[in-house]
């Protein structure tokens, strides 16, 4: 190209997908293209950023390397289309009024933890945003949970009511002030305030409501305070006796307490931390990690997570908890602001009447929670960090499909739900919504439904649902599908499971799917969750499984392990088997024994599952670990503990495990693993080194059938899925095992392995059903 030419004039129309709003993206574009001096606007819509610059064609092309490089830490560029179009006579560059277009949409941003700069601020005597809690700039601040439409502007977010003084409408309008265009734009003088009240909503009068809130938190206090995307319970996590108290009250006996530390230096007392979980604290989403207590003096209160060999910490998402944990100083429980089960409380009416009789004090502010967002759960195994929980800092952060998909809305699993819904090449899966067994989080579920169907204009065609007939999002699905005329496509549970670790993983394939979970609705109507499925989009094949035992009583071993090990003995071994010494099993009453065993032998209410999560409990209640559990998976939990205790090498031999063929589906038998550990219990082999020989076989299980199922089907790709697979024992042992065998081995990272992840999968099964 001649000189001549790069110094003619060229004006250029881009189009930028992606998360380019509400993440500084405006003032990114207005300063590259002052900086190469070039004519134009930049514009957001309701479906992307469009730009048009003019001016020569070398520095076009800085600034399309610029863009492409150097975009803004929080923004995620997904496309870029550009058009040559003709030159006009404008000059300067600005920044133009928002369009909505119809049917337009895009990826929203979630809600981004306080940087460093807004912190500088805030902990400056001299700023005027000095303790401010509601400090944020266009790298920080909320974004999901106060947007009520696109585009991302002021007046449809709920700082709407918030009239920007002339300071802070000054740094709005300044192109190279960190708070152009940052919509969430508030100071002391102008934005939301706090308030703090007493149980029954009547405020109590004092100049630093967080100083006087650190004082009353380290008096024994528990608090109810407005965060980001609804209520939290902080009280002094060193305190037994508040501890103690907050369980009572939350009617949450033994599950652990998440806690929230001022900064990494306190985290380092009570934990270790290793740098893949020093960078996912740190991070901008700043989730909850899952640390390994320290042995040493820690003053955490025993009472936070009992038997537990890990706490659940994070770092200060926001101002407002920046400024009370400096007053505080020490750990505190940061726990949802809600009865067990329920969802989180977001708005101040509801909180003060849900919760007055768990809170002794509420720190309340004026601006409005559009979307709940509880904490996100984050564990690093195999060196990569793990999703548990998948809500703020990530969702609605859309997954990139690789393909194009129609528009469906996929219903989820009844624990731990979330939906999905999918358009063009996105899948947008919801944050978590919660256990559905109550009439609060039905509704919670179906205003984020239509909310997310409003954010990013979908119109489903097809709904998917899980197949168990009594799950209630189930029923909504199947409701939703009649009354709209729609497609409904049932999918199987571990299926579901399987695909939604395929498509993270970007897999198209089929693969060997595990599928290792408590339980899910089999297409025999049995309960599986010990599964080997040949799997790909559309379907899957039932290629080995668990052998059935009953569930004496249904739901209600699930609750009682030690019915689900009386499930596992009377039915595999002999009727002369001595439970007496075993040390939980052996404490029953024999009226309750002789009852149990005749409903398995009537059948009476006893369903049958494979379920590999059922069978870890039923361990954990015979080697005497958990007989009853007082939160979901607690035995199962318990007994990884137990094994991750075990440093002697006697635990890494394995129990006996045989592979039957039954009509060309593999069936394991599970008679020798029983008889052999109740024999390793009476002969008084430590239980530690018991809980970890059973899990040296359970991965030994998985690597065996894969190698079996290998040879049958040439595929060595394996997918892990399942709550089963949050053990990390577990996951760890196998993932090695089976790749020292020569498999590719899929796992879950950014999405939960557990139920919090099947909806995707769902969407994708549908998708490709005929
Ligand atoms: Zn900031
Ligand atoms: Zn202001
Ligand atoms: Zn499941």
């Amino acid at each position: 190209m001649s000189n001549l030419s790069k110094n003619k004039s060229i004006r250029m129309h881009i189009k930028v997908n992606g998360i380019v709003q509400g993440v500084g993206f405006r003032p990114f574009i207005y300063r590259i293209a002052h900086k190469y001096g070039l004519s134009g606007w930049v514009q957001n819509t309701s479906g992307n950023v469009a730009i048009e610059i003019q001016g020569s064609q070398t520095n076009v092309d800085s600034f399309m390397n610029a863009l492409k490089n150097e975009s803004p830490p929080v923004s995620r560029i997904q496309g870029i289309s550009t058009e040559i179009i003709p030159v006009n006579n404008d000059t300067g560059f600005r920044i133009i009024e928002s369009k909505a277009e119809e049917g337009a949409y895009q990826p929203i941003s979630a809600d981004i933890a306080t940087c460093n700069q807004c912190l500088a601020e805030i902990l400056d005597p001299s700023d005027r945003r000095y303790l401010y809690p509601f400090t944020n700039c266009t790298n920080c601040g909320p974004r999901f949970t106060i947007i009520k439409d696109i585009p991302y502007d002021r007046p449809l977010t709920t700082m709407q009511p918030f009239k920007m003084c002339d300071r802070c409408q000054a740094e709005y309008d300044d192109p190279l002030n960190r708070r152009f265009h940052a919509q969430p734009n508030a100071c002391p003088v102008c934005g939301p305030h706090l308030q703090l009240t007493d149980s029954k909503g009547i405020a109590i009068d004092c100049d630093n409501i967080l100083k006087r809130a650190a004082e009353l938190i380290l008096e024994g206090n528990i608090f109810a305070v407005k965060g980001l995307g609804g209520f939290q319970f902080a009280c002094d996590a060193t305190n037994y006796d508040t501890v103690a108290k907050l369980r009572l009250r939350k009617r949450r006996p033994g599950k652990p307490f998440a806690l929230m530390m001022p900064d990494l230096e306190e985290i380092e007392k009570h934990c270790l931390v290793k740098d893949a979980e020093k960078k996912l604290l740190l991070s901008a989403e700043a989730p909850i990690v899952l640390l390994k207590k320290r042995d040493d003096n820690s003053e955490i209160a025993l009472n936070i997570a009992e038997n537990n060999l890990y706490l659940g910490v994070m770092l200060p998402p926001t101002p407002l908890h920046h400024i009370l944990m400096r007053y505080v100083a020490k750990p505190l429980v940061m726990t949802s602001g809600n009865l067990s089960e329920e969802p989180i409380c977001k708005d101040n009416n509801e909180a003060l009447a849900r919760l007055n009789g768990i809170a002794d004090y509420f720190i309340l502010h004026n601006r409005d929670i559009y979307s709940r967002y509880d904490d996100s759960v984050y564990l690093v195994a195999n060196k990569q960090a793990h999703a548990v929980r998948r809500a703020r800092g990530y969702a609605p952060s859309a997954l990139v499909l690789p393909f194009e998909a129609k528009q469906i809305l996929a219903c989820g699993a009844e624990e731990k739900n979330t939906f999905c819904v999918t358009r063009d090449k996105y899948a947008f899966l919801s944050q978590h919504i919660g256990d559905m067994d109550n009439a609060e989080t039905l509704d919670h579920y179906e205003d984020t439904i239509g909310l997310y169907k409003h954010l990013f204009r979908i119109n489903p065609e097809i709904i998917a649902y899980d197949l168990h007939p009594e799950y209630r999002a189930t029923k909504y699905a199947l409701e939703y599908a009649a009354k709209n005329n729609l497609k409904a496509v049932g999918v199987q549970h571990h299926h579901a499971h399987i695909v939604s670790c395929m498509v993270e993983n970007n897999v198209q394939t089929p693969v060997i799917g595990v599928a290792f979970d408590g339980t899910g609705y089999g297409a025999d109507d049995n309960l599986w969750g010990g599964e080997f499925l040949l799997s790909d989009y559309e379907g899957f094949e039932r290629l080995a499984h668990f052998e059935y035992v009953p569930m004496p009583g249904g739901a209600a071993a699930i609750r009682k392990p030690y019915r689900m090990a009386l499930g596992y003995i009377y039915t595999l071994l002999e009727a002369q088997t001595d439970i007496g010494s075993l040390p939980i099993l052996g404490q029953i009453a024999d009226t309750e024994l002789n009852t149990l065993k005749r409903q398995i032998d009537l059948k009476l209410n006893c369903p049958l599952t494979s379920s590999a999560g059922r069978l870890f409990d039923a361990v954990s209640a015979i080697i005497g670990i958990c007989g009853e559990a007082c939160y979901e998976a607690q035995a199962a939990i318990d007994l990884e503990m137990a094994a991750t205790k075990n440093d002697n090498d006697a635990g890494k031999e394995t129990y006996p495990f045989e592979i039957d063929d039954n009509n060309g589906v593999s069936v394991i038998r599970l008679q020798n693993l029983i008889k052999y550990i109740i024999r390793d219990v009476n002969n008084n082999i430590a239980v530690p080194i018991i809980a970890d020989r059973f899990h040296q076989t359970m991965a030994r299980i998985i690597a065996e059938t894969c190698k079996l199922l290998a040879e049958k089907t040439k595929i060595k790709t394996i997918a892990l899925s399942g709550g089963v697979f949050q053990n990390r024992l577990l996951s760890e042992l196998a993932v090695n095992i089976l790749e020292k065998d020569g498999f590719t081995v899929l796992t879950h990272r950014i999405l939960p392995c557990n139920d919090g992840g099947i909806a995707l999968g769902q969407a994708v099964a549908a998708h490709f059903n005929k």
